[in-house]
């Protein structure tokens, strides 16, 4: 049997980028924060994978666009890829329940998080959320993986020695 994977699910707005208040609906306006480089290398380094999981609800609303949402996720890839730090995959939920609908996926639904659980082959008990909201906390324990909740743009370095 093949040997089951750790992971640190990481929420993409005031986590990895700044955080606004509301949806980055501008490519200008996604700042990526540099402070979480070196914390996020430190992970990858101890073993875990690094995937992001993100509530888009602002594509229901048509704030921005699926093609907008593909450009900052790139610039977020290629940032972290130059900085040698990979970051798996990025799930986002492009539902909001007043516009498109309910459903399974949008934080604190744990559908995202148990997709990358079983396409990565990922030990939810061995496996950790870092959010900025409740939500994310209650995503990542419907899934079985510990959630650390962290202030908008607090760095992750703050929070390491919680992830054993
Ligand atoms: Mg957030
Ligand atoms: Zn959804």
């Amino acid at each position: 049997m093949i040997e089951k994977q750790k992971a640190v699910f990481l929420d993409r707005d005031g986590v990895l980028n700044k955080e606004l208040g509301d949806y980055v609906c501008r490519v200008e306006d996604f700042k990526i924060l540099e402070h979480n480089f070196k914390p996020l290398k430190e992970l990858q380094e101890r073993g875990y994978l690094l995937i992001v999981i993100t509530n888009q609800g602002g594509l229901a609303k048509k704030w921005y666009t699926e093609e907008i949402l593909m450009e900052m996720n790139r610039q977020l890839k290629e940032t972290y890829e130059q900085q040698g730090i990979s970051l798996s995959e990025i799930y986002y939920c492009n539902h909001h329940p007043e516009y498109n609908g309910k459903c399974l996926c949008r934080k604190p639904g744990s559908m995202m998080l148990e997709k990358a659980v079983a396409r990565f082959n990922i030990d939810p008990s061995k496996s950790y959320f870092i959010g900025d909201r409740e939500r994310d906390v209650l995503a990542g324990e419907a899934a079985g993986v510990k959630g650390i909740l962290i202030d908008s743009d607090q760095p992750i370095s703050e929070v390491l020695e919680l992830i054993k």
